[in-house]
């Protein structure tokens, strides 16, 4: 099998801005058609690689590629990639037609082409029939699909997305991820897409890259991540995850016998290299049961616990449950006749989950 081009690859990259490394030695490939979205806590370098992606900045070391070609010291405007940024930046002096039409008149296009690609463009980001609106009469989201419209246009080997969604309000970001996607599925090119919003990142990606201090951390689909994440910041940074000590008590065949909060659990390894005598473990919130009483013959890790806070959250509940030292967080959703609802603070419950909920991170 041939190996196919990536759309962007990033090979090796560190990049320092004085004493501040933002970016360490960071290998990515973006494929051709897909969505992958860099996700990280702010500062964490995110801006950074999209600016040296783009040509914006120097990588100190490696190389960038753009459709398998290095274009390392290629200048933004020779680069292939398009960069929508979270203030969409329109010409406030043009309409709405001239603004998407104005890469293409840079390239002395016939006007008959211009024409068709800036209402192929519009119908894209549906808002054909604006074509003589100004920008100051456009809301947030319209604002940010011409920006969106004004990069396609320039038929780009790949889109950058820096935060695209953040400056639009709750709703309107909601309906805008769901745009987003269907445009990328639509016109088939790659996003490269930077949040700092972990739903918005499970939402929408075929693979979400982790990023923090400046280098990545674990690479996968949004399901990987979730449910199989390498360390505790990934664990923790996407979606809520409880982290425990254990002791290693012996090792056999990938998996391992931990001593978990007093008692002796079989886990498998998932291919994690576990040294030394201590290990991290994460349970998910949403995995583990509250039970009144606790089960007789079980196959369930149970942990005592008493609850110390209840949060009620409409579409569900969270309850902080202390466990020894510990302060575990169970989350469940509010289904009608649930028993769960029912517990109260102070009250004495057990914590089941099952065996295969319990994920072994890297040290
Ligand atoms: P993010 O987009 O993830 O919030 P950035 O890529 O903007 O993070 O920044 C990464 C790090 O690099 C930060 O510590 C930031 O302060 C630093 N940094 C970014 N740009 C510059 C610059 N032009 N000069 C100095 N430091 C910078
Ligand atoms: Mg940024």
């Amino acid at each position: 099998m041939a190996t196919a081009i990536s759309a962007i690859r990033v090979e090796g990259v560190t990049k320092r801005y004085g004493a501040v490394t933002a970016l360490e030695a960071v290998s990515l490939e973006v494929e051709r058609g897909e969505f992958l979205t860099l996700l990280g806590p702010s500062g964490s370098g995110k801006t950074t690689l999209l600016r040296v992606i783009a040509g914006l900045e120097r990588p100190d070391e490696g190389r960038v590629y753009l459709g398998g070609a290095d274009v390392t010291d290629l200048p933004p405007y020779r680069r292939r990639v398009h960069t929508v940024f979270q203030q969409y930046v329109l010409f406030p002096h043009l309409n709405v037609y001239k603004n998407i039409a104005f890469g293409l008149e840079q390239k002395r296009l016939p006007r008959r082409e211009i024409e068709r690609r800036v209402a192929a463009a519009l119908e894209l980001v549906r808002l054909s029939g604006y074509e003589r609106r100004w920008p100051h009469e456009l809301s947030g989201g319209e604002q940010q699909r011409v920006a969106l419209a004004r990069a396609l246009v320039l038929e780009p080997e790949a889109l950058l997305l820096d935060e695209p969604l953040a400056a639009l309000d709750l709703q309107l970001r909601k309906e805008m991820q769901r745009e987003l996607k269907r445009l990328q599925r639509e016109v088939g090119i790659s996003f490269l897409m930077v949040t700092h919003d972990q739903e918005e990142a499970l939402a929408l990606s075929d693979r979400i890259a982790v990023i923090a201090e400046g280098r990545l951390q674990q690479i996968g689909t949004p399901r990987e991540v979730y449910e199989n994440p390498e360390t505790a910041f990934v664990a923790t940074f996407l979606g809520a995850a409880n982290v425990f000590e254990a002791e290693v008590m012996a090792r056999e065949n990938g998996d391992a016998l931990l001593a978990l909060c007093g008692r002796t659990v079989r886990v498998s390894l998932n291919g994690r290299r576990l040294e030394g005598s201590r290990a991290q473990v994460a349970v998910r919130p949403e995995k583990i049961a509250l039970r009144a009483r606790p089960l007789r013959k079980t196959d369930l890790v149970q942990l005592e616990g008493v609850i110390e806070e209840r949060l009620y959250l409409g579409d569900a509940t969270h309850w902080r449950v202390r466990v020894g030292d510990q302060s575990v967080l169970v989350t469940a959703p509010n289904r009608p006749g649930s028993r769960a609802e029912a517990f109260r603070d102070g009250q004495r419950v057990f914590l089941c989950w099952a065996r295969e909920s319990i994920v072994v991170l890297s040290q």
